[in-house]
């Protein structure tokens, strides 16, 4: 059997769980690709060391420009 491979981080190498940063369109540069007008509700598991994440959906709608305004 193989081992399987484990990457493994620098730093604290801790996970926390943060809301994608479409939470606040207002405020986020990526806010008008939020799946609503009311932001996304998206809650994405990032490393400790990120304070910012833009979920999977926001990201893949601002790579097909499917801007809501
Ligand atoms: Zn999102």
């Amino acid at each position: 059997m193989r081992k399987s491979k484990v990457v493994k981080r620098k730093g604290t190498g801790g996970y926390k769980k943060i809301k994608c940063m479409n939470h606040d369109p207002e405020n986020s540069k990526w806010g008008e690709y939020a799946p609503t007008l009311e932001g996304c509700d998206e809650i994405v598991e990032v490393p400790e060391e990120t304070s910012k994440v833009l979920c999977f959906k926001c990201t893949s709608r601002s790579a097909s420009q499917a801007k809501i305004r």
